[in-house]
């Protein structure tokens, strides 16, 4: 897609880029969604990679995500051994449809319900570092800082600079189930299930099937009545997604289903 309003493609980002940022100026990751469609407001480009950010910092207390980190180098991050739940950084980065060029590009920022990266930080109790544009970084859970399709907490002009998952969700018991229209498409439904195995406490998220992420949380492995209950309690219809991958009602039905299909493989372990 030619960006014909777009006067300027900066690759040089300076410390001060967050704050000398203006009205027309947009953040660049992968392209892959700028790209994709006409953008009529944007003026200039900043490409992220010129902050030189590391991708992946692996510690005993978690894992920190650059926000310009590739999909292919989260799918070959090799984890620790006891973080038993490392698998799943590989099944969400084949959870989406990807090209060689999506596979090079940021998910989270764009806040759309099928982004796989957004399915696996939420479910791994990620926490995102902001930049804004005044004041100290802040910090807000991957769950709340997507607020809707297409509808991030990002102010105008605010970076995502990276995204923190504890040792502590890493290590624990995961089940995912995923429905999309072919193999290797967009996701209409996405569902994760963790449990911990010193707690007993799981988590179930939602995603792709609803607008923005889903967490229902459950102090110890619940009966498939109060999950099904918890659905219909904290997932309002209208937070049902609608594209042409699936109507409300075919998400809801295999939110239903997903979700009991997670509570018995975990009630195995
Ligand atoms: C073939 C193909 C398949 C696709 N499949 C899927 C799919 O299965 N699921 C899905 O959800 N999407 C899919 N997409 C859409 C696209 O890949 C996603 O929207 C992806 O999140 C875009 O990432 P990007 O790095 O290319 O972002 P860009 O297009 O560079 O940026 C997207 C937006 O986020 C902003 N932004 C980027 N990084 C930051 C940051 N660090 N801080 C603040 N703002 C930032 C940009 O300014 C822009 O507004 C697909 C696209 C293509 C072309």
């Amino acid at each position: 897609m030619d960006l014909n309003t777009v006067k300027e493609l900066s690759h040089l980002v300076e410390s001060d880029s967050v704050r000398s940022w203006q009205a027309g100026d947009s953040w660049l990751a992968g392209g892959t969604w700028l790209f994709s469609e006409p953008q009529p407001d944007i003026s200039k480009l900043t490409d992220l990679k010129g902050f030189n950010w590391p991708s992946l910092t692996a510690s005993a207390e978690g894992l920190e995500i650059g926000a310009t980190c590739a999909i292919s180098e989260l799918h070959d991050f090799i984890a620790p051994h006891d973080w038993i739940a490392a698998p799943l950084l590989k099944e969400c980065c084949r959870s989406l449809l990807a090209s060689s060029k999506s596979w090079n590009g940021d998910n989270t920022s764009a806040a759309l319900p099928a982004g796989a990266m957004i399915s696996l930080t939420a479910a791994l109790e990620g926490v995102c570092t902001l930049w804004p544009r005044h004041g100290s970084p802040r910090e807000i859970p991957v769950i709340d800082f997507i607020t809707g399709n297409h509808q991030s907490a990002l102010a105008p002009g605010e970076l995502l600079r990276s995204i923190w998952i504890p040792a502590s969700a890493l290590r624990k018991y995961y089940t995912l189930r995923r429905f999309s229209l072919t193999a290797s498409g967009r996701s209409s439904v996405l569902l994760v299930g963790t449990l911990c195995p010193d707690s007993g406490r799981m988590v179930l998220t939602i995603t792709a099937a609803t607008v923005k992420p889903v967490q229902l949380i459950f102090p110890e492995l619940p009966s498939a009545k109060a999950v099904h209950m918890a659905i219909n309690e904290q997932v309002p219809f209208d937070h049902q997604f609608e594209d042409p991958q699936g109507s409300p009602m075919h998400r809801r039905h295999l939110t239903y289903h997903y979700a009991e299909k997670i509570l018995q493989e975990l009630a195995m372990i």
